[in-house]
């Protein structure tokens, strides 16, 4: 998709900091982060939401789950606990329009989220 910025950073066109990339997904700091860990993983085909990425119906939501668990892994929040969150919708407060999963971690996460 021409203009999504997600899709840009995915196309190398806008720089971003890439800590993992696999044949489906990509997985990079966010600019503004909620936690010392803060990492956005998305897939490399545009979805506009998580409800659009469970319906590609090819492992694609698989993909970025796992992407998900191996940034854990790599930043070492996988014992401490970590959040993977999916804002779906304006109301929920997705500001992106290509479905990301925001992985948050390495400071006590409380609950519910505001
Ligand atoms: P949303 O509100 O769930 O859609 O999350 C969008 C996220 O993208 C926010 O946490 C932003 O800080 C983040 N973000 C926006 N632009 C960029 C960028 O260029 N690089 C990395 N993260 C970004």
């Amino acid at each position: 998709m021409t203009d999504c910025l997600f899709c840009k950073i995915v196309a190398r066109e806008i720089p971003a900091d890439i800590i993992l990339e696999t044949e489906r997904a990509l997985a990079f700091r966010d600019i503004n982060p909620q936690a010392p860990t803060h990492v956005l993983v998305v897939p490399k085909s545009h979805h506009k939401n998580a409800a659009a990425l469970a319906q590609a119906d090819d492992g694609l939501a698989d993909d970025v789950l796992k992407a998900c668990h191996d940034v854990a892994l790599q930043e070492g929040v996988s014992d401490s606990g970590y959040r993977v969150v999916f804002n779906t919708g304006l109301g929920a407060g997705q500001t992106v329009f290509h479905v990301h999963a925001h992985v948050l971690g390495g400071r006590s996460l409380t609950w519910p989220p505001g």
